[in-house]
């Protein structure tokens, strides 16, 4: 269990205030000026030795990620920091805290980051609907401009650096860094092709990097009591603390930092007064946000929350949003229910994801369930879409094929979900009877 002296985010639950004199108290923005002239390279090595993967989802190191940026322009094309906060995967809720209560350290990191990779700016998108958390971000950096800690010389560094706050219009597919490039420039949110990658050919055509919130906002942490601490938390390649989102089937659903690789029944009991019902009532778990495929009970309970452990259980940690399922879940209805959420959110771009994801919903709603038929399809989208939508969209189907047989043969589905060619819509429910 993680340590109160180790935690990065002490205001996730918001008990103190959010502004500038409250963060200051907290230690946001002590000495930046400092962290700054250790030079951009020596942060970068920091980042990489700390061991810091991608809070986003992908785990890709960030350091490493950083180190892709160019050194210099070559052409006069600018460098920018994009930060992701379009945090819209069912589940996932934990970026949302931060800009809440405590936006300073987004800001601080994305100085920071900004400066290691030579950017000229920031800027942060946010998802439409996070109405307060976008007002609350924007005072922040109004705050920070005022204090001189961003804009010209930023924290009496020399350096200049602006953020910006854009808002976004409520697609789930500009969570994708390539859409999300797009969407940012005025176009349409739809998934470019890679390569070019991003650190070469990004925004307006300028070397970027886009970065999760929370893998910006734990660097000025990381900066400040060192690259050891954060790399003595957790297992080997899955160092650090995490922010889990967990919902469902537990006792008291919540979110929590805590140390990589903490086990899944530690985890619940520690945190969430564990699973309704009793551990024997546990059906099984999404450990990482809708796309990732859902582990069975008796596979998740001890099993290391981290990339590495979750990844031998072929699923993944995500975005550690732990969607936790007892038995009193229709499991065929709850995927199907996911299925619809890809296929309403699929930007159609791309014929495998667009028709693909159509297809399996209709599939599932078959009296028999055409496994076969299912696996073939679920294999060409996998292969054959532009980008991770329509690569994971089939993922919990698969995965509940695999794990409850049973309940996806044709006496356990007859009449659980509407007929084929009736629309399965928000209106069903995953749990209960159909509406
Ligand atoms: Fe769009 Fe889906 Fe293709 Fe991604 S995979 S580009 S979401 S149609």
């Amino acid at each position: 269990m993680l340590a109160d002296k180790d935690r990065i985010f002490t205001n996730i639950y918001g008990f103190q205030p959010w502004g500038l004199a409250a963060a200051q108290k907290r230690g946001d923005w002590d000495g930046t000026k400092k962290l700054l002239e250790v030079g951009a390279d020596a942060i970068v090595e920091a980042i990489k030795a700390s061991g810091l993967r991608g809070r986003g989802g992908a785990g890709f190191s960030t350091g490493m990620k950083w180190s892709f940026m160019p050194k210099e322009s070559k052409d006069g094309r600018p460098s920018y920091l994009v930060i992701n906060a379009d945090e819209s995967e069912p589940g996932t809720c934990k970026d949302r805290e931060i800009m809440r209560h405590d936006p300073h350290k987004l800001l601080e990191g994305a100085l920071i980051g900004g400066f290691a990779m030579r950017a000229v700016a920031a800027y942060i998108y946010i998802r439409g609907e996070y109405v307060h958390e976008a007002h609350r971000l924007q005072t922040a950096i109004d705050e920070a401009y005022a204090k001189g800690f961003i804009g010209k010389n930023a924290c009496g560094s020399g350096y200049n650096f602006d953020i910006y706050l854009h808002r976004g219009a409520g697609a789930y597919i500009c969570g994708e860094e390539t859409a999300l490039l797009e969407s940012l420039e005025g176009k349409k949110g739809q998934p470019r092709l890679k390569p070019p990658f991003p650190a070469g050919v990004g925004l307006y055509g300028c070397p970027t990097t886009v970065n999760n919130v929370e893998s910006i906002a734990v660097v000025p942490t990381i900066l400040r009591r060192g690259a050891a601490w954060f790399a003595g938390i957790g297992r080997a390649n899955n160092t650090g603390t995490k922010l889990f989102c967990i919902s469902g089937h537990v006792n008291k659903p919540c979110n929590v930092e805590e140390a990589m690789g903490i086990s899944f029944r530690e985890l619940i009991e520690t945190h969430c007064g564990g699973i309704r019902g009793g551990w024997d009532n546990l059906l099984a778990v999404i450990p990482g946000g809708s796309s990732v495929p859902c582990v069975p009970a008796a596979q998740i309970m001890d099993a290391p929350m981290d990339f590495d452990g979750l990844r031998d259980l072929k699923s993944g940690l995500g975005t550690a949003a732990v969607i936790v399922m007892d038995k009193s879940t229709d499991i065929v209805k709850a995927i199907a229910r996911l299925s619809y959420f890809y296929k309403h959110e699929s930007c159609g771009q791309c014929t495998p994801c667009r028709v693909g994801t159509a297809k399996a919903g209709k599939l599932m709603q078959e009296p028999v369930w055409d496994g076969a038929t299912l696996e073939d399809l679920a294999q060409v989208m996998s292969d054959a879409s532009i980008c991770g939508l329509g690569q994971a969209a089939p993922n919990p189907i698969r995965s509940i094929q695999k794990y409850f047989p049973d309940e996806v043969s044709e006496a356990a589905w007859k009449g659980k979900l509407p007929s084929p060619g009736e629309p399965l819509t928000t209106e069903h429910s995953i749990h209960g009877e159909t509406k």
